[in-house]
């Protein structure tokens, strides 16, 4: 975790951000009345956790100053969006509790008003229909040291102007052939003040308002009137838009908005090992690398639900990370940290034996069974216990059995006495072998004055290992996650921009043995299996009738809160 994140950690003690700061002076100076922020995605992929952070970010501000949140799809490109794309969205806005309750919009809905501002700007000098190539444009542009050389068309009188923006709307102008222009300033030091473009026209139809219109508008138009109409106070975006905010807020001027919206910029959330950006993901899942936008290995919204990631426990990330102006990354095992943090507490403790070796008790009654009865997570008794049968015959890890066991270790061996959790001590008495010489059970012996897993002479054990009854088990299938990227490498490749691919990041165990209660579970149901990790039915898939279990992360940390 580097320093950036400790100081935010410590900036959440007592004070707070510095978009609180400017909401509180706004409001004491009376530059509004009340808060209204939106959530403004682009339907054009699934939301990932950086998008998490900001939709936490506006909706938590308008619970604070008991305003109003939007959400609000920024559906002014026609070419890349989707319809699934606005409902993996919705649900997930949802899915994080941030409740927009009926305002849903669509800046689609406003182009007839967007038109309107803009043959406004036009009467007031403000605006031109150029007729420049956009690679003529971009010339006149200018560059950071040289300031832009004039559009032919900058002067052309209003009435040409309306005349041809009304060309530019019949249908009759090829793509690219004109644009709307702003009259503002071709020296400006600032290039997206020199005469940016306010409309394209584009014969694209639209998923919403089909062919209605040949005209777009650009995103930098677009998005302040869209603020603008909804009445929208803080308009919170991330520091690639700082540049743009001059521009922003001429929009809204020039449009003369009584109450204009302003613009504040954060930074945008990194994460180290972790791809973020609609475009990676987008390739891992056209290049066939992940299962899908929601395949738990990715951190979208979809795919962290998915995987087992609560929304209490994205919350809690979120809150750690902080609100900053610079730019940091993260500690992706913060995030880890926070669902353990959640589950620790939630979560049932079952058993489940992931690479199981069977156990025959030798001196067990043939035939007999019992039910143990186990708390469920002895952290939370209000989890209350569960009956969990036990017989003869068992399913240990393999692991956890070593014909030649190295030093410290302290689980089973020919000769050693270990507990089978909360069931009886047994110790190993000798093993069969295939024809390759490979253990195919462990023979062993129990105590049965240990039940319960205690010895009432104070003999101890040194290893506890966990157990399913071989009677009862359910079998299921259990997937097992690594990093997608490789972690000794840098996320891209500094050659090609490629990622840094890890070619294991995915393990599937078809025959894990269960307790019985775990054939019985609903989607997205979680636990711990004790060693093993914490883990979640997954949502979609469900092998005959059987759960498919994703492990959301290991119980080991390598993550450790700073103190205060
Ligand atoms: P990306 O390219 O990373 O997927 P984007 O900015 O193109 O993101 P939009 O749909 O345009 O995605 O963004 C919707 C909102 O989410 C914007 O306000 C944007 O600033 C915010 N956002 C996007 N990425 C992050 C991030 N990593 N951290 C915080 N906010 C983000
Ligand atoms: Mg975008």
């Amino acid at each position: 975790m580097g320093e950036n994140n400790i100081e935010q950690l410590q900036d959440k003690g007592g004070s707070r951000n510095f978009i609180e700061h400017e909401i509180d002076r706004d409001l004491k100076e009376g530059v509004y009345e009340g808060v209204v922020t939106r959530f403004p995605p682009e339907p054009n992929g699934f939301l990932h956790i950086g998008h998490a952070k900001s939709i936490l970010l506006n909706y938590g501000l308008a619970q604070e100053y008991g305003g109003k949140f939007n959400l609000r799809f920024d559906d002014t490109n026609p070419t890349k969006e989707k319809s699934e794309f606005m409902d993996s969205i919705i649900s997930d806005v949802q899915w994080l509790g941030a409740d927009y309750e009926d305002r849903l919009f669509y800046a689609s809905d406003y182009f007839e008003q967007m038109r309107d501002e803009a043959v406004k700007l036009i009467r007031k000098g403000k605006a031109y229909v150029s007729t420049l190539t956009a690679d003529e444009i971009r010339e006149y542009r200018g560059t950071l040291t040289e300031p832009g050389k004039p559009d032919p068309d900058r002067d052309r009188s209003v009435e040409d102007n309306l005349r041809m923006f009304e060309e530019m709307q019949s249908g009759s102008v090829p793509d690219g052939a004109m644009t709307l222009r702003a009259r503002i300033d071709m020296a400006s030091p600032n290039i997206n003040m020199r005469d940016p473009i306010l409309y394209r026209v584009a014969h694209i139809s639209h998923a919403r308002t089909g062919d209605r219109w040949c005209i777009y508008p650009m995103y930098d138009f677009a998005h302040p009137l869209e603020d603008a109409f909804e009445g929208v106070t803080h308009s919170i975006c991330t520091l690639e838009f700082e540049d743009h905010r001059p521009l922003y807020d001429w929009v809204v001027r020039e449009c003369g908005f009584a109450h204009p919206p302003r613009q504040i910029e954060f930074a945008k959330l990194y994460l180290d090992h972790v791809v973020t950006g609609k475009r990676y993901i987008k390739k891992l899942v056209d290049d066939g690398i992940v299962d899908g936008w929601d395949d738990p290995r990715l951190v979208t919204i979809a795919a962290l639900r998915r995987r087992g990631y609560t929304p209490d426990s994205i919350r809690r990330f979120v809150d750690l990370c902080g609100v900053s102006k610079a730019n940091s990354v993260a500690d992706d095992a913060m995030l880890e940290y926070c669902i353990r943090e959640d589950l620790k507490e939630k979560a049932p403790r079952m058993m489940a034996v992931l690479r199981p070796l069977r156990l025959v008790i030798d001196n067990y009654p043939e035939g007999q069974t019992e039910e143990m009865e186990i708390e469920n997570n002895k952290d939370v008794p209000e989890l209350g216990v569960r009956r969990v049968p036990f017989g003869r015959e068992l399913y240990i890890e393999r692991e956890d059995f070593m014909e030649e066991p190295p030093k410290k270790y302290f689980r089973l061996f020919p000769g050693n006495e270990v507990r089978l959790m909360n069931a009886y001590y047994v110790r190993c008495v000798g093993v069969d072998k295939d024809e390759n010489g490979e253990v195919t059970a462990v023979h062993c012996t129990y105590d049965p004055e240990t039940r319960g897993g205690d010895s009432p002479d104070g003999r101890k054990v040194k290893g506890t290992i966990h157990w399913v009854s071989a009677a009862q088990a359910a079998t299921c299938t259990v997937r097992l996650y690594e990093n997608i990227i490789d972690e000794d490498k840098p996320v891209y490749n500094e050659e090609d921009g490629s990622l840094n691919l890890n070619p294991n990041s995915l393990e599937v165990l078809p025959d894990v043995k269960v307790e019985p209660a775990l054939a019985a579970v609903h989607p997205e149901d979680k636990f711990q299996f004790v060693r093993n990790g914490f883990f979640c039915a997954d949502r979609k898939d469900w092998k005959d009738g059987a759960p498919v279990f994703n492990r959301i992360v290991s119980l080991k940390s390598s993550f450790v809160l700073p103190k205060e």
